[in-house]
């Protein structure tokens, strides 16, 4: 096991149960602590409360989306810093440009690579405090 992720701590947001324990178990293994919500409302209560490191956001969510939650985190000045990465199936180049222009401060395809998830998500960890105001 190769302890590459400082124990980031992330939260993971995604309502598919396969999908989110796979996430869960494959950052556990390198050693990063997470977080799970299965609703954006969840979503943004937790990132309150925990302050994690960096949020992974599914878009499709029962209740308010992934857009929705990541809107109300960047409201607030508790949670306005989180990085916050889209997690989803839409790799079209028009879904990215949404993204970006939501305010995501990236995304990551699913189905996840298993092999490159924990490499993308501390890259992301990593580019925390550049190119926000
Ligand atoms: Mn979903």
């Amino acid at each position: 096991m190769t302890e590459t992720s400082g124990g980031k701590l992330i939260l993971i947001v995604e309502d598919n149960e396969k999908n989110l324990k796979l996430a869960r178990d494959v950052l556990q293994f390198s050693g990063f602590q997470t977080l799970e919500a299965g609703t954006g409302e969840a979503a943004v209560d937790l990132a309150r409360q925990r302050r994690p490191d960096l949020i992974l956001m599914d878009i499709e969510l029962p209740g308010i989306d992934g857009i929705t939650a990541l809107q109300q985190l960047r409201a607030d000045a508790q949670t306005a810093q989180i990085p916050i990465v889209a997690l989803t199936a839409s790799a079209m180049s028009a879904d990215r440009d949404r993204f970006f222009s939501a305010g995501f401060d990236g995304y990551i395809s699913k189905p996840i690579n298993i092999k490159e998830f924990p490499n993308q998500v501390l890259a992301h960890c990593e580019r925390v405090g550049r190119g926000r105001p």
